[in-house]
């Protein structure tokens, strides 16, 4: 019997990790440094949002207009080493619960394929997944340099997983895994499953509301969620 494959499509801030505050902390830095504004992502939720949406909110609340598609790359190519910078003066990255025993679970299937959705871009990502000894775990993903608009880049994560599993994969067969909102609305957009995990800073309750396949307070139960639902 052929098994179609399974795409795994994991969010990474709030989801697999926590680096209390210093994406912002970075953020802020090289907009200070760059543009003379302090405190430059105060009140801005970054939540389930893409870096150079990120970029270009600052923008439009600190400067009054949007960025530039080249004023976003130079902030992002900016951030990157203060980011690295960051994590090895504050080591405030937390790897959550569960993350790394779920990774194995999922990798001991040979059918399973687990790449990144995050609204990181990837050279953010790799710093932030280094930092939490995770870097070797994802084979393929999609970024916030692909796109600003989250469904996109799940949508090329996707396109990257089914080149990887050498065979296009059924949308009931790809999982989005985020905690947040926006997760669940890109899943959506692209007609994936979506599991919903409450370790970021949304509720259970809001998740659920949202409309997740399923929603959990940690990630241990998604080894048992799959056995039940895809294998
Ligand atoms: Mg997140």
């Amino acid at each position: 019997m052929t098994t179609t494959s399974v795409l795994y499509l994991f969010d990474i801030d709030g989801t697999l990790l926590r680096a209390h505050g210093a994406g912002a902390r970075s953020l802020d830095a090289v907009f200070a440094a760059r543009w003379g504004v302090t405190g430059a992502m105060r009140g801005i939720d970054a939540g389930g949002r893409t870096d150079p949406w990120l970029v270009d909110q600052v923008f439009v609340q600190r400067l009054g207009r949007h960025a530039t598609a080249a004023e976003i790359d130079e902030i992002l190519a900016a951030y990157v080493p203060a980011l690295a910078r960051e994590l090895e003066a504050s080591s405030t990255l937390r790897v959550l619960p569960h993350v790394p025993d779920v990774l194995d679970a999922l990798a001991r299937r040979d059918d399973v394929h687990v790449g990144l959705a995050t609204g990181n871009i990837e050279a953010g990502a790799r710093v932030k997944l280094g930092a939490a000894g995770l870097l070797d775990r994802f084979a393929f993903g999609g970024y916030g340099c692909d796109s600003a608009d989250r469904a996109a880049l799940v949508a090329r994560a996707i396109e990257r997983g089914e080149a990887r599993a050498g065979a296009p994969c059924p949308r009931e067969r790809v999982v989005v895994v985020g905690d947040t909102v926006h997760d669940i609305a890109a899943a959506r957009a692209c007609g994936v499953r979506v599991v919903a995990v409450a370790t970021g800073w949304t509720s259970l309750e809001t998740l659920e509301a949202a409309g997740a396949d399923a929603v959990m307070p940690d990630l241990s139960t998604l080894p048992d969620w799959h056995a039940a639902t895809l294998a």
